[in-house]
């Protein structure tokens, strides 16, 4: 196995090592072999001219020289007394770039040195010098009077200060400059290497070090950024590590089921869970716990349970459970917030593992709403047993009179079946509404869809409705468009929501008044409205009448016979068609519903509108 690791793993070295070669290596020499070659260049040249000067300058020098010593000797030679030719060779001397000068005589006696007759004068002895030059002293007879030789300064001695300075300036500010870029270059690779030596040396000293620390920066490229991928996995482990080692030590329970994965699962759990330890501390919240608490985590976490979910009842059933080691009873506490109340109900569960280490989970549930459909659920029951009995009171006393032994009067039975028979209508309406309602409700009824027309079906509902509004002696009009829209929707069902609203209207409007049915079409709706000079509806039943079961308290619709079912079917129809109803009424005065529904085809409203 490691022997296979190996050998695939060499393969791939000198292929890293052509890669940091040509990649990191190679740019680096070629730009500094560039840097040295102009450096080594310009050097080059700044030699070649300065040793063309020099040679020319010391040429000139040299012949200067001769000129100066061949005329000197000349006016020598020409009988000048000894004192004269000393005073022109002090003269000689006085010129400037003049270093020395020497007469000897023709037996080698020195007659005139310069400087001074003390001083040694071995730039004479040099011949070798340019700058040294030598002439014959002689007698206008041309007699040998000796030799006069005259050193003029060298080139260099010549060349001005500033001369001098801007070549080693120049050759000073490029070395500078090499020197400066290098240092950086390497300045640049070393203090990383040398940060992270550093740092792993602390780090193996066993000093607490922060791995981030360690990385590196850019400057080491791709070996940077190999290295820095490292330690922050490295990092990662670590903290794993650390995660689980104080899970261990302080019993968070949650950490020791793998870590990160399970308690992000927990965290976002739509009820809430607590975590207490054996000493009621709560050591884990999730987010929904804390959201019904609303508190925020330091208000909850390390904090005793009582005090955390402000309900010491909960902390008493914990404990109660820890020490028996079994489920407490689920406890409802409710939370006052401002002013919105909730109820919550809190259920412990004692986790009885060994690894659990004595913690005890808590789950916490929003039972508010929980409550109000527990609510509405027992409403809805009582309604439904109130309706049936009275009905089914009535066919069990019928009932009983039939079959009295000795019963025979047949006018009296005939009565007894009519009641039945009526009862049992009303019952089984009553059931219908019941289960149709319920269906609306929880969208599980079935509609027959097809194009409705309305003006046929509205006619027809007016029709069966005109001999109740006879009966009461009621205007029933009916105003139609010359032409409406069809709308698309169940005609069984929209003729039951109408029924509801003509009946009711008929129903709640005494004797003698008038009930008017208008379809009118607007852009992509169409409206029915029904308008009665009924006894009208108080403003604050206004807002509870499409409730199923609510009935007025009012007396005349007590005295009325109905269930509070007919306006709640009414509204679910007509919101499943996508339409609704709306109420306008005065008491005393009368009411007017509206039925506002789309049509079916757009084009054919805007037609009908015009
Ligand atoms: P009900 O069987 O009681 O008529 P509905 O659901 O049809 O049940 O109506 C609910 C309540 O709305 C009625 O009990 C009544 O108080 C009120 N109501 C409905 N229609 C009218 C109306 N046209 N005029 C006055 N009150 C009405």
């Amino acid at each position: 196995m490691c022997a296979e690791q190996i050998q695939e793993i060499t393969p791939k070295q000198p292929a890293g090592a052509r890669h940091l070669l040509w990649r990191g290596v190679l740019p680096e020499a070629v730009g500094l072999c560039f840097v040295a070659i102009i450096f080594t260049g310009f050097a080059a040249a700044y030699l070649v001219a300065r040793n063309a000067w020099e040679e020319q300058t010391t040429a000139a020098r040299q012949a200067e020289a001769a000129r100066l010593a061949t005329l000197t000797a000349d006016a020598i030679g020409s009988g000048m007394q000894s004192g004269t030719a000393t005073a022109l060779l002090r003269q000689v001397a006085q010129r400037p770039g003049v270093h020395a000068i020497q007469w000897t005589g023709p037996a080698g006696e020195v007659r005139f040195v310069w400087p001074s007759p003390g001083h040694a004068v071995p730039t004479l002895t040099a011949v070798e010098d340019l700058t040294v030059a030598a002439a014959n002293v002689r007698t206008p007879e041309g007699v040998l009077e000796g030799t006069l030789r005259i050193e003029l300064a060298g080139a260099w001695d010549l060349a001005s200060d500033s001369h001098l300075f801007w070549n080693w300036a120049i050759a000073a500010c490029t070395t500078l400059i090499v020197f400066v870029l290098l240092y950086r270059r390497l300045r640049g690779h070393l203090r990383p290497l040398a940060a992270l030596h550093q740092n792993l040396e602390h780090y193996a000293a066993g000093i607490e070090r922060q791995l981030e620390a360690l990385t590196l920066g850019d400057a080491l490229g791709a070996t940077a950024q190999s290295w820095n991928m490292l330690i922050r996995e490295f990092a990662a482990a670590r903290q794993q590590l650390e995660t689980v080692r104080r899970a261990n030590q302080t019993g968070d329970i949650l950490t020791r089921f793998e870590g990160a994965i399970f308690r992000r699962v927990v965290d976002r759990l739509p009820f809430g869970v607590l975590c207490v330890n054996s000493d009621q501390t709560v050591t884990y919240a999730n987010g929904s716990a804390l959201a019904l608490l609303g508190a925020r985590s330091e208000a909850v976490l390390g904090q005793p349970l009582g005090e955390a979910v402000g309900a010491p009842a909960v902390a008493a059933a914990v404990s109660g459970a820890q020490a028996r080691s079994s489920a407490g009873l689920a406890i409802d506490h409710t939370l006052t917030t401002g002013e919105s109340e909730t109820t919550l109900r809190f259920r412990v569960l004692p986790l009885s593992d060994e690894a659990a280490g004595g913690e005890t989970l808590v789950s916490i549930e929003d039972i508010g709403r929980l409550k109000e459909s527990e609510r509405a659920r027992d409403n809805f029951l009582y309604h439904v047993t109130h309706e049936l009995r009275t009905p089914l009171t009535s066919i069990h006393a019928y009932a009983e009179t039939l079959t009295r032994p000795g019963f025979d009067d047949e006018q009296t039975r005939k009565e007894c079946y009519n009641v039945i028979m009526s009862e049992t209508r009303r019952l089984s309406s009553l059931v219908e509404d019941i289960l149709s309602l319920s269906q609306l409700e929880v969208g599980t009824a079935r509609l027959d869809v097809g194009d409705v027309d309305l003006v046929r079906l509205i006619r027809q509902m007016v029709q069966d409705n005109l001999g109740a509004a006879d009966e009461k002696r009621i205007d029933l009009t009916l105003t139609l468009p010359p032409k409406a829209p069809k709308v698309r929707g169940d005609k069984q069902r929209l003729s039951v929501l109408l029924m509801n609203l003509i009946g009711n209207a008929i129903k709640y409007t005494p004797e003698n008044g008038t009930v008017q049915v208008t379809l009118t079409v607007s852009e992509q709706r169409v409206a029915i409205s029904v308008r009665d000079t009924g006894i009208g509806i108080a403003p604050e039943d206004q807002a509870h009448i499409f409730e199923k079961f609510y009935r007025a308290s009012d007396d005349k619709v007590q005295a009325v016979a109905g269930t509070g079912l007919g306006l709640a079917i009414a509204r679910e129809v007509a919101r499943l068609h996508g339409g609704d109803i709306h109420l306008q009424s005065e008491p005393g005065q009368g009411s007017t519903f509206t039925v506002e529904l789309p049509v079916s085809n757009t084009e054919s409203a805007e037609a009908f509108a015009r």
